[in-house]
């Protein structure tokens, strides 16, 4: 079955609230002014009444009727009657054919062959020694006729107005709702052919534009721009891994055909494996630590690290490799610097940073490694005198994959730095850079102090 649109369950709404007040509201009307239109007739028969009696006179014992009495005025009938009950005089409305008996000073309501009312009002009076009888009649305004007039209107304009409020309405909530259904077909597209370059049209010079509805299309175009650059980053990330692993494969295999082929060749075929071997699984962990970091499950083992010892190490490990490029390293670190942290995590943050400082680092030149303390972290600098990083690729070098041109005549993958602030962020810290073309580049590892204190606590 399909579901009632939220437009229509607007209008359905407000048209049947409309319907129900104009009816309420009507009808207070006909009554009270029915009410009122009753109360004024029945007090213009009584003075009607009043007016008659005073043109009757006593006359040697009887009474006589002035001839200025008028028997039927403003819609009122009169008629005199003696003590008796005898119709002496007067008017009475042919649709009455039967009139109530005489009663002093009450109003008596009636109905006539046609339904409409009437009201009867008697006086009784005495005129020198005779009782005389005044009887005033006079139709109710409210009658049935009256009434139907008002009612045939309200017959004819009510549905009238109702239709015309509910297309206006209906035109109106459709315009403004026009946004959610372009959200939904454009929701509905995307997930048919799977293009998220798609858009939601949000009419900018609407009179509407900047109500919830129009935010709500913005926001979900601008999570569709999110969605479609996460999925082109997955797309490269995907096509630069592949890309990545062919070669040292594509070598691998390469070098075993020759082994198979030349016995003598075996030894050179293997060192060549190995190496490449070796690459593809430096490779291969540095992607398992990112995609552990994407899922949130990068958790250090963090025990209590003298980190000032752990710098003497990485610094000694260097220099072997340091000297073949005629690089020298110095150190100045601080004594007794402690964090709590992963101890192979941060030997791999501080193997990455000085590998790069050597492979991009001039030769003969110089590459330093400092650690200081600085308000509640442990800073460890690495600083080299090479190549240097170009102002507009600063930013990009922690993008995964991503190699400045000058330093693509060196072997690497672009995943080293991406990994290090990956670890480093898995313990809250922050890594920096800072570094002039030409000159050298400065990398900085931020990493909190090991708290004593705070621990016992
Ligand atoms: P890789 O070194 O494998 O290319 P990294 O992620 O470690 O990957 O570094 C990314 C890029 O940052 C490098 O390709 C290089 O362009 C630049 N870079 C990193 N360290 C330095 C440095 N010490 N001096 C100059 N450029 C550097």
């Amino acid at each position: 079955m399909r579901k009632v649109s939220i437009t229509t369950k607007i209008t359905i709404w407000y048209t049947a609230f409309m319907v129900f007040i104009t009816v309420g509201v009507l009808s207070v009307l006909v009554y009270t002014g029915n009410l009122r239109a009753s109360e004024a007739v029945k007090t213009l028969l009584m003075d009607s009444v009043a007016d008659a009696s005073e043109e009757i006179e006593g006359f040697g014992g009887n009474f006589i009727v002035d001839d200025n009495l008028n028997f039927y005025e403003d819609g009122v009938y009169i008629s005199i009657y003696d003590d008796e009950g005898e119709l002496v005089e007067g008017r009475r409305p042919r649709e009455l054919s039967q009139l109530p008996e005489l009663k002093d000073k009450e109003t008596v309501k009636l109905a006539d062959n046609n339904d409409d009312a009437w009201y009867v009002y008697d006086s009784l009076f005495k005129v020198d020694d005779r009782f005389v009888w005044v009887r005033g009649i006079v139709k109710d305004p409210s009658d049935k006729s009256t009434f139907s007039f008002v009612q045939n209107l309200a017959i004819i304009t009510l549905p009238l107005l109702v239709i015309i409020a509910a297309l206006g309405g209906y035109v109106i909530t459709r315009r403004a709702f026009r946004p959610v259904r372009e959200v939904i077909n454009t929701v509905e597209e995307i997930s048919e052919d799977g293009d998220l370059s798609r858009r939601i049209n949000v009419h900018k010079n609407n009179d509407d534009s900047g109500d919830e509805i129009y935010r709500l299309a913005g926001t979900f175009n601008g999570m569709f721009d999110k969605l479609e650059k996460s999925f082109k980053q997955e797309k490269q990330f995907t096509a630069d891994v592949s890309h990545e692993l062919r070669t040292p494969l594509a070598v691998m295999i390469s070098q075993s055909e020759y082994a198979i082929e030349d016995p003598e060749y075996r030894e050179k075929a293997l060192e060549v494996m190995n190496r490449e071997a070796r690459r593809m699984s430096g490779l291969v962990n540095k992607l398992l630590t990112l995609s552990r970091s994407d899922a949130g499950r990068l958790t250090p083992d963090k025990e209590n690290l003298q980190l000032s010892e752990i710098c003497e190490m990485v610094a000694q490990q260097q220099t072997e490799s340091a000297a073949f490029k005629g690089i020298s390293i110095e150190t100045d670190i601080a004594e007794n610097i402690c964090i709590l942290a992963d101890e192979s995590m941060i030997i791999r943050i501080l193997l990455n940073l000085m590998d790069n400082a050597v492979k991009y680092g001039r030769e003969n030149g110089k590459v330093r490694l400092s650690l200081v303390e600085d308000n509640g972290f442990a800073v460890c600098a690495v600083e080299d005198d090479g190549i240097g990083i170009a102002e507009g690729e600063l930013d990009r070098i922690w993008e995964r994959f991503y190699r400045a041109d000058v330093s693509r005549s060196e072997e690497g993958s672009g995943l080293g730095l991406s990994m290090v602030a990956a670890l480093v962020k898995a313990h809250g810290g922050r890594a920096e850079v800072t570094s002039t073309e030409g000159q050298g580049s400065c990398f900085k590892v931020y990493l909190p102090l090991y708290d004593a204190d705070a621990e016992e606590i």
